[in-house]
């Protein structure tokens, strides 16, 4: 068991377990099929599927589906893979429009009670009627209906001898109420619209307040949690199981995630995909779970952060940096190491044969303790390195190369730098090198000692790859707060395309499952877009550290 002090959440289940209120739980996660899961929803998912876990209870996949209006069987599919690729499995597989017959049989019982009726006002005169917050409302002119006349108008509601808007079914409770939510909520609306899944057998459909405490109530949920907006809903949420008699389901609210640079809502992301802002859903800028699946993240890393966020009950701003912290932590442990030019400057080593090449060793990955594996690295009389780590005129502590000065080829040589090579501009082309025999790595025994290490790659065995780098996808940290349209604040240099970078040969076998450590360059992953003859990788994040330890051997 962890450490950790308890979660407001863990509290309150531990004290119902202890009390005996419940023998296990239940909880559910509840997306509406209209878009796909973002980081703000892992962080629900990782709530609800972690307190039954935790806990020995079970957690409902429930999609809730009572708007016909935005919702796509696209996403179904996307939101359930997703949260099997984060790593949990739901008890049962549900959806609200399941009970669109049972709602609609509670509905009545609440119509047979005298408790809800059916209202012809439009909707700008029930607005009207609502009050302020500071002012009561008015009762509807058709609030006093007889219980005969509202169950005749609400059957017929159903059969589709209205229009969308004509009517609608009211809970009948208190236009007075200093919660407006009470003040005569609406329980179902008119809309004569194809459904995803019941086609076209309902026109009327129940609101979000009446479908999902009833939801709750018919799966027997203990914990129906949710985020803080939904705090005024509460006790409207008591009043239907409360009045209906059924299963006393509790909803408890905590603080959603938000996150600096970037947004936390499906309708905005929607927004930036179909104004073609962003490639799709799973743009790797993105903060769907589809885009930094693509990006490279890993569900553990994602878990961590979840983990590391905790629960908050007020609402808050967390560092991205902190979710890049996770992933580089954990790809750290998992990636493959490779070496990779992104802008090459040709070193000849005059001092080996031109017709010689050797295959050197290399560590996959060095923090793999058990099984660090290795990997084959051609090595030539020609190679490229990084055209920064060349410096002709270099600052005292310039430890990489120039000339006269020694450096490593990272599981190589040592070498030194004689001349530079220019062309008639003064651009430098090309610098000789020599290397030192005795130096290899692994079997060194020149004596010399040298403080830089470099990344290389042999020009003849090289593989063209090409590389995206990413950048936060807004300019600014709060973006739901800065002025005006959220779209003026996007960043126009999140995407940068290095089209032609080197590669080891040891990339070609790559694939998109395996994530790889780019020597000093961070952590990447195999694109989908790649083809047999351009591979293509996505930058997850940089290293923590250019000169990160494990380069200096
Ligand atoms: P959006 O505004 O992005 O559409 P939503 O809340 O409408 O979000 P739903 O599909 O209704 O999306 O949400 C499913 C579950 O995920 C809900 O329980 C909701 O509270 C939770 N959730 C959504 N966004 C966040 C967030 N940013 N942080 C934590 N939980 C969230
Ligand atoms: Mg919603």
């Amino acid at each position: 068991m962890d450490e950790k002090s308890l979660n407001f959440l863990e509290e309150i289940v531990e004290a119902d377990l202890a009390s005996g209120k419940y023998k296990s739980i239940i909880t559910r996660f509840p997306p509406e099929p209209n878009g796909y899961l973002h980081m703000g929803h892992a962080k629900s998912i990782c709530l609800n599927f972690g307190l039954a876990l935790k806990y020995g209870g079970k957690t409902n996949l429930r999609f809730d589906d009572t708007n016909p209006v935005t919702e796509e069987t696209e996403y179904v599919e996307g939101i359930k893979n997703d949260i099997k690729w984060l790593g949990f499995n739901w008890a049962q597989e549900l959806y609200a429009s399941d009970y669109f017959e049972q709602l609609y049989q509670f509905a009545v019982t609440l119509v047979t009670k005298g408790l809800a009726y059916v209202d012809d006002s439009s909707s700008e005169e029930i607005a009207k009627q609502k009050g302020t917050p500071t002012q009561p409302g008015v009762n509807s002119p058709y609030r006093d209906r007889s219980i005969e006349e509202n169950l005749r108008l609400f059957a017929e509601m159903k059969e589709g001898k209205y229009k969308d808007g004509e009517k609608v079914l009211r809970a009948k409770v208190d236009m007075a109420h200093v919660n407006m939510h009470m003040r005569d909520p609406l329980m179902y609306r008119i809309k004569h619209t194809h459904h995803h899944r019941t086609g076209n057998n309902w026109c009327v459909y129940p609101m979000y307040d009446f479908a999902h405490g009833q939801s709750d109530a018919i799966e027997n949920v203990t914990h129906s949690i949710c985020t803080l907006e939904f705090v005024p809903h509460r006790a409207l949420y008591d009043w239907f199981i409360e009045k209906l008699s059924i299963y006393p389901s509790h909803q408890y609210e905590f603080a959603r995630l938000n996150m600096t640079y970037t947004i936390m809502s499906k309708r905005k992301l929607l927004q930036l995909v179909n104004e073609k802002h962003v490639a799709g859903w799973d743009d790797p800028r993105m903060p769907t779970l589809a885009g930094v699946r693509r990006r490279g993240y890993t569900p553990e890393s994602i878990r961590q952060f979840c983990d590391k966020i905790g629960i908050a009950k007020r609402e808050n701003l967390i560092d991205v940096g902190l979710l890049e912290f996770c992933v580089r932590d954990h790809l750290n442990k998992v990636a493959t190491r490779r070496m990779v030019v992104f802008d090459p400057l040709k070193v000849v080593i005059t001092n080996y044969p031109e017709d010689k090449s050797e295959i050197l060793a290399s560590e996959n990955n060095p923090e793999d303790h058990d099984n660090p594996g290795s990997r084959d690295i051609p090595f030539g009389r020609e190679l490229f390195i990084e055209r920064e780590d060349f410096m002709e005129e270099p600052p005292k502590k310039y430890f990489r190369l120039a000339p006269g000065q020694m450096v490593r080829l990272k599981s190589a040589y040592i070498i030194q730098c004689n001349e530079v090579i220019k062309d008639g501009n003064g651009n430098i082309v090309e610098v000789h090198c020599s290397y030192v025999p005795e130096s290899k790595s692994g079997s060194d025994v020149s004596g010399i000692k040298v403080k830089g290490v470099l990344h290389w790659v042999s020009a003849s065995h090289a593989l063209g790859v090409e590389v995206r780098l990413y950048d936060r996808l807004f300019k600014v940290e709060n973006v739901s707060i800065a002025e005006g349209d959220f779209k003026d604040y996007i960043n126009p240099e999140s995407l940068s395309v290095l089209p032609n970078v080197y590669a080891e040969p040891a990339i070609a076998g790559a694939t998109e499952m395996e994530r790889f450590q780019f020597l000093r360059k961070g952590y990447f992953v195999l694109d989908k877009d790649s083809t047999k003859d351009k591979l293509i990788f996505n930058r997850a994040v940089t290293l923590n550290d250019m000169w990160a330890k494990e380069v200096s051997k």
